[in-house]
């Protein structure tokens, strides 16, 4: 039997060879020339057809051990986004605590972020963190987890109040609000 895959992008079901073939052609550079089936280009599903990922071009820090929150390098990431030391001050700023148990001088704040994207295939797809400290933070945290990321077009930090949801001013955040 044929082995089949189920393609979002032009909603049909072709066979995995058909597939792996249109990917290959649409990264050829007469495929790119004649504008060959622009959506399998940069295609996920066209990559795992092929076996092949060399046509999916990724953010560096897709998978990386960098913490999101302070770009150190960790041996482990909690939730893949940030490591222990980021995690437990986090931890402590939620008890009100440090690890000796008194009571925190500085109480951090944490947003969540809600970043618009466009994905490898043109799409456009929204994802959201819970706890971010900056909008860095926000751009990091896709780079890391969003495996078809092509562009950020957009970050909100959110404040969720009890009167709803409200922006936060860049003024109020911490570091650098710029998107690079
Ligand atoms: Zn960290």
């Amino acid at each position: 039997m044929v082995e089949t895959v189920s393609c979002l992008e032009y909603s049909a079901v072709f066979s995995k060879s058909f597939c792996a073939a249109s990917h290959v052609k649409a990264n050829s550079s007469d495929g790119i020339g004649a504008m060959f089936r622009t959506k399998c280009r940069y295609c996920l599903i066209g990559a795992e057809s092929l076996g092949s990922d060399q046509y999916v071009k990724r953010s560096v820090l897709f998978k990386s051990k960098v913490c999101a929150r302070c770009k150190r390098q960790s041996s482990r990431l909690v939730n893949g986004l940030r490591c222990i030391s980021c995690y437990n001050r986090e931890r402590e700023n939620f008890l009100g605590l440090n690890k000796h148990g008194n009571k925190l001088k500085l109480v951090r704040r944490y947003y969540p972020a809600r970043v618009t994207f466009i994905t490898l295939t043109g799409a456009v797809r929204e994802v959201e963190f819970k706890k971010v400290m900056t909008k860095n933070e926000a751009r990091r945290s896709v780079e890391l987890t969003q495996p078809d990321l092509a562009k950020i077009l957009k970050i909100i930090l959110l404040d969720r109040c009890p009167h709803g949801t409200r922006l936060v001013n860049a003024s109020e955040t911490q570091g650098t609000t710029q998107i690079n």
